[in-house]
């Protein structure tokens, strides 16, 4: 049986050990597989009987966070980020590309079916270490012989846009009849709209299929397809509508084994000077089938183990239940590797390309919730996100003319051009923290990774840039001194147009106070590429003043006696207080479901903290007393409708002192999509994939972020549940390792250079290769 040779390690693997059709859908996304360039999720191969894909309906403008698609068994999804069209009523996103993975398998005439066949043994599993998805199970044909199957399938980063499918069938008893029929279909639809303006399919030399199809940006796609066994008699191609399908058939005797291989690829124009785009993909697949399965898989497999090499976390644990801390951690990294690609160009969006469900749109996330895993452990990957912003720069500045500004106003969902996706006002015009967030995401990097030039060469104009913007967006009142940014929606969504939100005015003042700094920096060390940029946008050093005003004249609004910050100007008095419990009839879903967005507009609940995400952000700027104090004054009100809220909750949480609320926060945000609710049906939450990451390195593990402290500082908070976490981290280029119990910080130094840090207030050095235990 193939399930006794293959190992599954509960701590490496996400196992599905039933099959059960309500949950295929959540496992599709939380399964899904990707190199970064090309993402699929993990539909079964074979299909599902009245499962039609091609559905069409209307996503209208409504709450972001609450589009409601109609329910299917499964849910097609093939992404690669940068090939985008237009959807009428949400502007430019993602296209879900032709599926690519069908593959039937009949047995005496029978169609392999999991609702309806005759199935035990049944197990699927996604083995992270491999990223390799297996699925295996013995079925029993109507004709009495038993099969048993196993379906392999993993995508390496190395072949950018490449899928392969391995299918294992051993006759345990009985001689069957086989027939596998691969197909591609390009009848697929994005949101509910046919984004293709064009499509065809066809065959070529060597039992190769394909699909060709342009979206409405004159984006092209060739899907191309192969299927090879060493059992293969006869073989025949078919096309039916929008479905091309290559059948292979042939006879196994009982104990005889078929091993079939598909190799797939999407060859997209925006990545192939060629015009020949069928020949691309032809390409791609034929040299991946030269190379057989083994090794196709070893290669696979040896290029996921350099990603875990640095960035594994391991944890040891009690978790109640069917929690398991050292799993979820892993499916985090995993989410955060599969989805993360080298061309800086179209990046990680909302879903992490598990679903179209926000256009495949970039937003704040980036910065605020995935990059700091790249920072700390992957600076080369860190360094796609500033590339990713300079190059929509254009596309800011176009945005900040198109509202009357100057410089530039980065969109709050953002395109492949740079342009806005959100059609929604209230988010589009009004959640503008997201250019200053860019500006911290971008020091951030240059704080751990001191690369200088990327600072000066990409990052100062985006600094400069968006500088000029504040100066016109901010606002003088009567009366009150200083500077004000009004009618401002801040990371809470359930507060539209607030004057001087904390979050807000924080982000801003910090990004204005980088202007100063940063050009002097570039002054003094690159002069030349100082003077150049000013010259490129015509800058006067003279501007620096203003900025600096509008830093300093910004208030952060705060109760002086309670020592709460508050989300916004009068937001203690400004807003009433609703019977959140009584409103919020199930909460297993959204409290969004039970309110209008006018109550939620005028009473106090908060769809996240902007506070707490602020502490969350910067944990060094607060006291843990005015921590504490905003703690518990929000929370009654936060709903966490939104999956971003409980990772910055958990992070406070754990800088109070308190390892019992980090962990419960901890056990929340895995819930969101690797718990046992089916809640990633339409792609997982990917701000919260990185948050979990935060959650353990800055929450659990104390190390306080590189905007906070200069000097590599841990301030650990182990709640009682977890006996240690060991995770490495590169700290200004210098790769240290780290392992944090309940009273000791071991600190490994893996550089050739003394390093010094802090246990808290205790500062320590150790020298180079070297390690240290310290007790706390
Ligand atoms: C959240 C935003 C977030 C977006 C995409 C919304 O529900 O409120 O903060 O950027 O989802 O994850």
């Amino acid at each position: 049986m193939y399930i006794e040779k293959l190992k599954i390690n509960p701590d490496w693997c996400v196992i599905e050990e039933t099959f059960d059709v309500t949950r295929i859908r959540h496992n599709e996304s939380i399964m899904a597989l990707g190199t970064g360039f090309l993402t699929t999720r993990s539909s079964f191969d074979e299909g599902f009987t009245d499962d039609e894909q091609n559905i069409s309906y209307e996503r209208k403008a409504m709450n972001v966070s609450l589009e409601v698609v109609p329910t299917k068994k499964s849910r097609w999804g093939t992404f690669i980020p940068l090939v985008q069209g237009r959807h009428p009523h949400w502007n430019v996103g993602v296209i879900n590309l032709p599926y690519m993975l069908g593959l039937e398998v009949y047995a005496d005439g029978e169609k392999l079916d999991m609702e309806t066949g005759k199935i035990s043994g049944y197990k699927r599993w996604l083995d992270m270490q491999k990223a390799t998805l297996y699925r295996t199970f013995i079925w029993e044909t109507k004709e009495g012989n038993k099969l048993n199957i196993l379906f392999k399938r993993y995508m390496n980063p190395d072949d950018k846009f490449i899928c392969v499918q391995e299918l294992n069938i051993k006759a345990l008893s009985g001689d069957a009849e086989i027939i596998l029929k691969s197909y591609i279909d390009n009848d697929t639809r994005t949101n509910g709209h046919d984004k293709f303006i064009s499509r065809a399919i066809g065959f070529a030399a060597d039992r190769v299929i394909y699909s060709d199809v342009t979206g409405n940006l004159e984006d092209r796609i060739v899907t191309v397809s192969r299927l090879v066994c060493d059992k293969t008699e006869t073989h025949i191609v078919e096309r039916d509508g929008c479905r091309v399908s290559s059948s292979l058939s042939f006879k196994i005797k009982e104990n005889e084994e078929a091993k079939a291989l598909k190799v797939s690829a999407q060859a997209a124009s925006v990545y192939f000077e060629s015009e020949n785009l069928l020949d691309e993909g032809i390409k791609m697949i034929n040299t991946a089938i030269d190379k057989g399965a083994e090794a196709l898989h070893a290669a696979h497999v040896e290029r996921w183990a350099k990603n875990w090499e640095m960035s594994d976390i391991q944890i040891s644990s009690n978790d109640p239940g069917e929690y398991n801390s050292q799993r979820a951690i892993r499916q985090s990294i995993y989410h955060l590797f599969r989805a993360r690609s080298t061309d800086p160009r179209a990046l990680n969006c909302a879903k992490g390309s598990t679903s179209e469900m926000y256009l495949g749109s970039v937003c704040w996330d980036m910065e605020i919730f995935f990059q700091p895993f790249y920072i700390y452990t992957q600076p080369a990957l860190a360094k796609m996100t500033g590339l990713y912003r300079y190059g929509i720069l254009e596309g800011a500045r176009r945005s900040a003319k198109a509202h009357n500004y100057i410089g530039a106003r980065y969109p709050w969902q953002t395109d492949r051009y740079g342009d806005e996706v959100c059609s929604l006002f209230e988010y589009a015009d009004h959640e503008i923290h997201i250019s200053a967030d860019i500006v911290i995401g971008f020091w951030h990097y240059y704080l751990n990774t001191l690369d200088k030039d990327f600072l000066y060469y990409y990052g100062l104009e985006i600094i400069l840039e968006t500088s000029r913007y504040w100066t016109t967006r901010a606002d003088k009142l009567k009366g009150r001194p200083g500077w004000h940014i009004l009618g401002v929606m801040g990371p809470d969504e359930y507060k539209p147009i607030t004057n001087n939100n904390a979050y807000t005015n924080f982000v801003v003042r910090e990004s204005l106070r980088l202007a100063e700094k940063v050009a002097n920096m570039c002054k003094a060390d690159a002069p030349d590429v100082y003077n150049k940029l000013c010259e490129k946008i015509g800058f006067n050093e003279k501007e620096l003043e203003l900025f600096n005003e509008i830093a300093d004249g910004l208030p952060i609004p705060k109760d002086e006696e309670r020592k709460i910050i508050w989300q916004c100007d009068d937001f203690d008095t400004a807003y009433c207080e609703i019977d959140i419990e009584g409103l919020w009839k199930d909460k297993t879903k959204q409290f969004g479901f039970y309110t209008t967005q006018e109550l939620k507009y005028r009473a106090k609940c908060l769809k996240q903290s902007d506070v707490i995400a602020l502490m969350g952000l910067y944990t060094e700027a607060f006291t843990k007393e005015e921590m504490i104090a905003s703690f518990e004054y929000y929370n009654p009100y936060t709903i966490h409708d939104s999956s971003n809220s409980i990772c910055h909750n958990a992070i406070v949480a754990a800088y109070m002192g308190r390892p019992d609320l980090a962990y419960e926060n901890w056990l929340k945000s895995i819930d969101i999509d690797f718990g046992l609710r089916a809640r990633a049906s339409d792609g997982i939450h990917f701000a919260n994939v990185g948050g979990m990451w935060q959650e353990v390195v800055h929450g659990f593990g104390g190390l306080v972020n590189a905007l906070s402290t200069d000097t590599l500082t841990f301030k650990p908070c182990i709640p009682e549940q977890i006996k240690e976490v060991s995770f490495q981290i590169v700290w200004k280029g210098q790769k240290v390792g780290v392992t944090v119990t309940k009273d000791s910080v071991k600190m490994k130094n893996l550089s050739d250079k003394e390093i010094e840090f802090k246990v808290y207030e205790n500062q320590i050095k150790v020298s180079a290769n070297d390690e240290i235990d310290v007790k706390y």
